[in-house]
């Protein structure tokens, strides 16, 4: 199969794959999606099959309007109502329970479905055009990390999927924050609408053990991809989180000649003449956020032995960007002191 490149000019093409039952890669804000109509069933196993992702990690819907909710959720409690109200369209996922219309295979065979206004207008103007609500999981190959720009998409999916439609950069970089409404409101993901943010409309949210990787094997979670290794690189990952620059005098000490460094902007000159990539900025999060995934991809490429990272603490979007990191890491994060040399572990 020929995966066709798309420019925002063809976005009407893209729509017309989507009608016709196929699977497009698609720009949002938080990272590119693989879509496909939320309500043909044979599509939505596609695009299962192009990520090799396990039958039992459910799909987020995508929708562009507040109506489209009412087909999909059985129930909008009025928590969620204001939650949408502050929090819509954006990054931003509600878990609620399902319409028996809406197909097993996009639930994952749950009794919830989840749901997002999307804000990137790309996004918006092919679920308008599709007519369909989308069904869209991250469109790399299950496991690895996100895509944030279409040559990303095209180097996992290429051959495998109809089409991509190119958007350029995505503004977020991690995926939607995603919190469960059915019962007590609980966050399931943390992403760029931060805790902080969710606090102010629910004081009390909870937020679920699996964020900290504290859940077994065999345990049930109540988001199912959580429990996957994810968003890894090929190379293993060791986080290390603590002092910025004692973080960074820490891993210095560390590496070897065949491993590699993900580091802040502030302590690029630690590693001066070292194997060491800049991701963003810890002055500026969203810029660390908006950089990840990139930067794990760029560093796979160089065929590393160790990817050592920074890891930033979990205030705002940090908790989005730790998690991904101590995901990929197995969720096992070194804490560093100002010196560098003492150390904790953590996870
Ligand atoms: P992805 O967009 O690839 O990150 O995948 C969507 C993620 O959303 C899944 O891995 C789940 O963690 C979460 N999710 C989707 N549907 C549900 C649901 N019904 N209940 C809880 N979490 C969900
Ligand atoms: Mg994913």
């Amino acid at each position: 199969m020929k995966t066709l490149l798309l420019s925002a000019a063809e976005i009407g093409a893209a729509a017309e794959i989507l009608r016709r039952g196929g699977i497009v890669g698609m720009p949002t804000e938080t990272v590119y999606g693989l879509g496909a109509s939320a309500w043909d069933e044979a599509a939505v196993a596609r695009i299962f099959e192009a990520k090799g992702r396990p039958q039992d990690n459910p799909l987020i819907v995508h929708i562009a309007g507040l109506s489209a909710l009412d087909e999909l959720a059985a129930e909008v409690p009025d928590t969620a109502r204001e939650l949408a109200r502050r929090f819509w369209p954006g990054p931003f996922t509600m878990v609620f329970p399902k319409k028996p219309s809406v197909p097993d295979r996009v639930t994952a065979g749950m009794d919830t479905v989840a749901v997002r206004f999307t804000a990137h207008p790309l996004a918006q103007e092919l679920i308008r055009r599709a007519g369909v609500p989308i069904a869209a999981p991250s469109a790399n190959v299950s496991g690895y990390p996100s895509p944030t720009c279409a040559a990303h998409v095209l180097r996992d999916l290429g051959g495998r999927i109809d089409a991509v439609i190119d958007g350029g950069p995505c503004a977020c970089g991690v995926e939607s924050t995603v919190v469960s409404v059915v019962g007590p409101p609980r966050l399931l993901r943390p992403g760029s609408v931060t805790l902080e943010q969710l606090r102010t409309v629910v004081p009390d949210i909870a937020v679920d053990k699996a964020l900290r990787g504290e859940v077994g094997p065999d345990e049930k979670v109540s988001a199912p991809g959580m429990k996957y290794r994810h968003y890894a690189p090929k190379a293993p990952v060791i986080a290390v989180g603590g002092d910025r620059d004692g973080s960074a005098l820490y891993i210095r000490s560390r590496m070897g000649g065949r491993d590699l460094c993900l580091c802040y902007e502030e302590c690029a000159g630690i590693f001066a003449g070292r194997r060491a990539l800049v991701y963003g900025s810890l002055a500026d999060r969203a810029s660390l956020a908006r950089g990840i995934f990139a930067a794990l991809r760029d560093a796979d490429r160089q065929e590393p032995e160790t990817i050592y990272v920074q890891c930033p603490d979990e205030a705002g979007v940090g908790l989005a960007v730790s998690n991904r990191i101590r995901k990929a890491a197995g969720f096992r994060e070194i804490v560093a002191d100002r010196s560098g040399r003492d150390t904790k572990e953590k996870g």
